[in-house]
């Protein structure tokens, strides 16, 4: 085993993200959040990604935070099967997905190089990149795996082999000796639990790291956290740092998320037109690619719903007036002009969560919407896609009772094949439910949203949970920099 970092400076952390959005936006807040408490940062990416993260880094960093980005190459095109350009997950299409996982492999040498080289006290590496944890093992550098997902999805995920039924045509399973009973089906389940080389790969490079970063606060989910730090998970450790989201107040640090500031206007001064919690906000994240019936079928929902909303629909959709007008029904914006809002491409989804006018979400439960929605204090009508998405809705609804289904029983419709379009009738039947109103339950679920968006902001307080997790981390890294440089 190599020397840790031999600097006396301040600890010196480096993360280094799946380019993803859901992976880059929460990785960056937590090096912004290490960086305020002292630590030396460094965001780890490659030139596309670096072009988006300049702005933001570069605010950070004119404020006094050590936090600084540095730009490794993408691996060529010729070696990966990806198009030249193709440097994050949003930018592939969903059937190219693993593709784009296989090419992470690639980043190996230039990795090592740059660990070699700085010799951090610490590796922030994504999950997927499981090749790092050997390296960092070698290089007697801690690493601290960031998954992405919270402690709850974790903790389901790490047991699922005590509850999945063996026998392969029995569809959904519940976890019950839980202290809430979870039922989760088959098909809901990540598309990694198929993908056997990569879970054993996963597997041996947790065994080899040295913690994991969750972006949750304790609050959040107190059991599951309780659970998957202690009791059923072998032993590794963990630390709360989140919800990070809450961390990048400054509008010019969010820059990086992808709205233009004149788009980000557009929202929000029409936002400032509408009464409290009178607007549903419908966003699916930045992986999703839903097909042009489904499209209409939302349009046409919103539409029935009588609600004011702002939906965001994903660039491709709506680049041109052609790719548009083939699912947008027509005289669309026109007849819900002055209620409804269309965002093409990219909203600021924290500053919309954070509006006073918006009061329900629809979501597909990415780990990063869903804490953005607790944060804000906003309920949740829930339409899952994929990855551990299912998972995160049982918590939404099972667990917090801070949301509803956009549709009861199994129903899955990301794979072409299994395309079960979710119906205008049912959008509009919910939305029209619950948002502005719905009586005591529904009520009882926007309170429950209310106090743990309270209950986030304290977390993040000096004092409060998430604070003392991450002094605690600093001081562990600290001490064992003490340690290595004893034994040298
Ligand atoms: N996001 C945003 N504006 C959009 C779409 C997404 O700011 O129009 C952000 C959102 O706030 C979140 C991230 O992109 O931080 C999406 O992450 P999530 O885990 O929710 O979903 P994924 O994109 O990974 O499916």
């Amino acid at each position: 085993m190599g020397s840790t970092a031999s600097s006396t400076g301040p600890l010196h952390m480096l993360f280094f993200p799946l380019m993803s959005p859901g992976h880059m936006i929460p990785m960056v807040d937590m090096a912004r959040l290490f960086a305020t408490r002292g630590v030396r940062s460094t965001i780890v990416t490659t030139p596309v990604n670096a072009a988006n993260l300049g702005r933001t880094v570069d605010a950070s960093a004119a404020r006094g935070l050590p936090l600084s980005l540095h730009v490794i190459p993408f691996p060529d095109p010729a070696a990966t099967g990806l198009a030249p350009g193709q440097e994050n997950l949003s930018a592939v299409p969903t059937a190219h997905f693993n593709t784009f996982v296989m090419a992470l492999f690639h980043f190996q040498p230039p990795l090592a190089a740059l660990l070699r080289d700085l010799r951090p006290d610490a590796l922030v590496s994504d999950s997927l990149f499981p090749w790092t944890a050997a390296l960092a093992l070698e290089l007697g550098i801690p690493r601290l795996i960031f998954h992405g997902a919270g402690a709850f999805p974790l903790f389901v995920l790490s047991n699922l082999v005590n509850y999945l039924p063996l026998d392969p045509s029995t569809d959904s399973f519940t976890m019950n000796d839980l202290p809430h009973p979870i039922r989760l089906h088959r098909n809901g389940l990540p598309e990694l639990v198929d993908n056997f080389f990569m879970l054993k790969l996963l597997g041996e490079a947790e065994a080899k790291s040295y913690g994991v970063v969750v972006n949750t606060f304790y609050d959040m989910e107190p059991s599951y956290v309780d659970y998957y730090k202690n009791k059923n998970h072998q032993g590794i450790k963990a630390w709360c740092v989140g919800p990070v989201s809450l961390l990048c107040r400054a509008a010019e640090e969010r820059a990086k998320r992808g709205e233009t500031p004149a788009e980000r206007d557009r929202v929000l001064s029409w936002l400032d037109s509408k009464p409290a919690g009178s607007v549903v906000y419908v966003c699916f994240g930045s992986l999703c690619h839903f097909s042009g019936p489904q499209l209409k079928e939302i349009a046409l929902g919103l539409e029935a719903s009588g609600k004011a909303f702002v939906w965001v629909v994903r660039r491709e959709a709506a680049e041109d007036a052609a790719a548009e007008a083939e699912w947008m029904p027509d005289g669309f914006e026109k007849g819900v002009e002055g209620r409804g809002l269309v965002v093409r491409g990219w909203a600021p989804q924290v500053e919309v969560l954070g509006h006073a006018a918006v009061g329900w979400f629809v979501t597909h439960c990415g780990w990063n919407s869903l804490q953005e929605s607790v944060c804000a204090g906003v309920p949740m009508i829930t339409w899952p896609l994929f990855h551990e998405q299912f998972i995160n809705e049982a918590l939404v609804v099972d667990v917090m009772g801070v949301g509803v289904r956009m549709w009861e029983g199994f129903r899955r419709n990301r794979l072409e094949e299994e395309k079960v379009l979710v119906r205008a009738e049912e959008v509009a039947a919910v939305v029209g439910r619950v948002v502005g109103g719905g009586g005591e339950e529904v009520e009882a679920m926007a309170r429950k949203a209310r106090e743990y968006g309270e209950a986030a902001g304290k977390a993040v307080e000096e004092g409060g949970a998430t604070y003392e997790d991450v002094t605690a981390l600093i001081q562990e890294l600290e001490a064992k920099r003490k340690e290595g440089q004893k034994e040298k």
